[in-house]
């Protein structure tokens, strides 16, 4: 890599394999090079975007949305965007301890060096990795302290529909669909900071400028003109959240009330943006084939966006409104570009209900007859439970798969009403016995336990449905099959009918997994459940306000690491945390929210509205609306 001046970083790259690799698991990890990257020269582009996955490689890399921007913000001709994953605690260490910097996998750029970080917020449990990623990589985590040549730290996905609890560390928010906005952004950016004088960080062969200091430069570039340039932003993109620009009132239950803007020209409320067609970006042609196994080691492929369902538990349909669909030619030619290039032969349709999409049939038919018989295999994982179930099971019998996967949420009726799962236990029994008969002997079934108003009926009724699918498959195929009873803690979500109700006590979520288990009878059904811990923080980081920033720095300057993973998570880190800063849990995550009283995160809007998921909370409130909510649901 001679002549020509690239971003890659050649002394850090020989440190990496010489003096870490030997000493931390799965280095493959840590080393990119892989087929389908891509790698600019520095003469090529105006700037460069680190795209952050808050999870080590073998998570984020089965992340579709990070692969997808990453090819569009390539295909731009003055951008390079580059991975960066959070490290193992194996690797941190020895990054820290030989003062080593986190780096991009492309070019073994230090994230200091980009001119915008894109983290992608799939979950909460992510945030303290978010925080570990900066450290390692050179960034203040605090985002007032950052000069203004210190790349833009940006925050998107599901998660920041609730940006509250880590905006002290973003600097700002982009809210919707990414592949217009963020690529805007960032050229918007790199524009800001050219004009500011900020020079681009580039190095050759021969090393970083000025041997490889550091930039922060508060003098030349102070935090003031970083605050005026994110003030043209916010004041330029409806769907950009600068926390800086709003301040959170608090009210006399201790509660925050919706932040409000204090300068002039920003927008009050934080509209969504909305790739109209999902036709106009063809899906990563070139994916990248990841060194080592990975969550997903498959080709995904969006078929729709958005889900026809809206279960009132669900944030997903909410914030992936409007409902779109990518064309038949679009997904035949992704998959069989795909699949020549990456020589992967499993293919995913990806989507929230993949079985409505509206030509199902003749999507499968044709992927058939295009792709499978060059050996690919299709996997359709997000099946509904309707009368077309026993239809799709029979679509999918050339699939070498043996276990299918469905989502009941609920076992009773009265609950499913409630929740609005659109289930029948006839349409999810011939469903159950149609995958029988076409060879699937593994049935996983996900449930929630936890909703406001559930018996132990509801309870004793999800152990009863799957033993009832146990007999059925024992009567079909002769022997007993494997159910597997996933049951999760309902976390109720921002931006979701139920976001207005309380999460169950930890005393409540413990008694109704011990029932659960007690209840079972049946050696061939096995009950899982979701941590209760983790998803206590689930709760608190979901329905936070702007203080929980500083239980997520605390419990991370304590070693919280990887809270996602079991084998990481330190529960007492958190509570700790908590405890230490009087934070009142109770009221943040188990109390109620009233009808009429502001939520933390009203400023950011979603495609459905907050009063037709007023009307559909009041529907789903035990017994029926009272009364007094009669009266409100007949002015909704
Ligand atoms: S079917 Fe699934 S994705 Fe769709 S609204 Fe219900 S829970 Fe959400």
């Amino acid at each position: 890599m001679t002549g020509e001046r690239y971003f890659f970083d050649p002394g850090l790259r020989r440190s990496i394999e010489q003096i870490l690799l030997p000493d931390v698991q799965l280095p493959g990890q840590y080393i990119g090079g892989e087929l389908g990257e891509t790698v600019k020269t520095a003469d090529s582009v105006c700037g460069r975007v680190g795209f952050c996955f808050p999870d080590v490689y073998t998570i984020g890399m089965s992340n579709y949305g990070m692969l997808v921007l990453y090819s569009i913000i390539n295909q731009h001709p003055d951008m390079a965007c580059e991975r960066v994953f959070c490290p193992f605690p194996d690797m941190e260490k020895v990054l820290r301890e030989h003062h080593l910097p986190l780096y991009s996998l492309e070019t073994f750029t230090p994230l200091w060096a980009f001119d915008v970080l894109g983290f992608t917020l799939q979950y909460e449990l992510g945030y303290s990795n978010v925080l570990t990623m900066l450290d390692l990589g050179g960034i203040p985590i605090h985002r007032t302290t950052r000069p203004a040549d210190i790349p833009l730290i940006v925050g998107g996905g599901p998660a920041a529909y609730n940006p509250e609890p880590m905006s002290d560390f973003f600097d700002l928010y982009n809210i919707g669909d990414g592949e217009e906005i963020f690529p805007e952004l960032c050229s918007f950016w790199i524009d800001l900071r050219r004009e500011a004088g900020i020079p681009q960080v580039r190095q050759s062969s021969g090393g970083w400028p000025d041997g490889g200091r550091k930039i922060g430069d508060s003098e030349r570039f102070p935090y003031e003109l970083r605050r005026e340039m994110l003030l043209t932003v916010a004041r330029k993109f409806p769907w950009v959240y600068v926390p800086e620009f709003y301040d959170v009132p608090r009210r006399a239950s201790g509660r925050a009330g919706r932040p409000r803007p204090n300068q002039e020209g920003v927008p009050e409320f934080i509209q969504p943006a909305i790739l109209k067609n999902l036709n106009d970006f063809l899906p990563p042609q070139n994916p990248i084939v990841p060194l080592v196994e990975t969550v997903q080691d498959r080709i995904s492929i969006e078929i729709m966006r958005g889900c026809p369902q809206k279960c009132r538990f669900c944030q997903s349909s909410p914030i992936k409104r409007p409902l779109r669909f990518r064309s038949i030619e679009q997904i035949v030619k992704t998959a069989e570009e795909t699949t020549e290039k990456t020589g992967i032969r499993d293919v995913t349709l990806l989507s929230l209900s993949s079985s409505e999409y509206p030509k199902f049939e003749e999507l499968m038919t044709t992927l058939r007859d295009t792709v499978c018989p060059r050996g690919v295999t299709l996997s359709v994982p997000s099946l509904r439970v309707n009368h077309q179930l026993s239809d799709v099971m029979k679509s999918l019998t050339t699939e070498k798969s043996s276990s299918i996967t469905m989502a009941p949420e609920a076992a009773r009726d009265e609950m499913r009403r409630r929740i609005a799962k659109k289930v029948t236990d006839e349409d999810l029994m011939k469903g159950c016995r149609a995958a029988f008969e076409n060879g699937f002997y593994r049935i996983k079934m996900y449930f929630m336990c936890g909703f406001p108003g559930e018996t132990d009926e509801d309870l004793d009724g999800i152990i009863e449905l799957c033993e009832r699918v146990a007999r059925l498959g024992k009567e079909i195929r002769g022997r007993w099959p494997t159910i597997i009873a996933n049951v999760s803690n309902l976390v109720p979500k921002p931006q979701t009918p139920l976001q207005w109700d309380a999460m169950a006590s930890a005393d409540y979520l413990r008694n109704a997994h011990k029932r659960l288990r007690s209840a079972k009878r049946s050696r061939s059904v096995e009950v899982k459940y979701h941590d209760l811990n983790t998803s206590l923080l689930e709760g608190l980081m979901t329905r936070g306000d702007r203080s929980i920033g500083r239980v997520i720095e605390t419990a991370w300057r304590n070693g919280a690491r990887l809270d996602a993973w079991n084998d990481y998570f330190q529960n007492s880190v958190w509570t700790d945390a908590i405890e230490s800063l009087g934070v009142n849990t109770e009221l943040i995550v188990h109390t109620p929210f009233q009808t009429d009283e502001e939520l933390p995160w009203d400023h950011i809007l979603n495609y459905v509205g907050k009063e037709k998921q007023l009307k559909e909370y009041l529907l789903s409130r035990p017994g029926g609306p009272v009364a007094m909510d009669q009266e409100r649901l007949r002015n909704l």
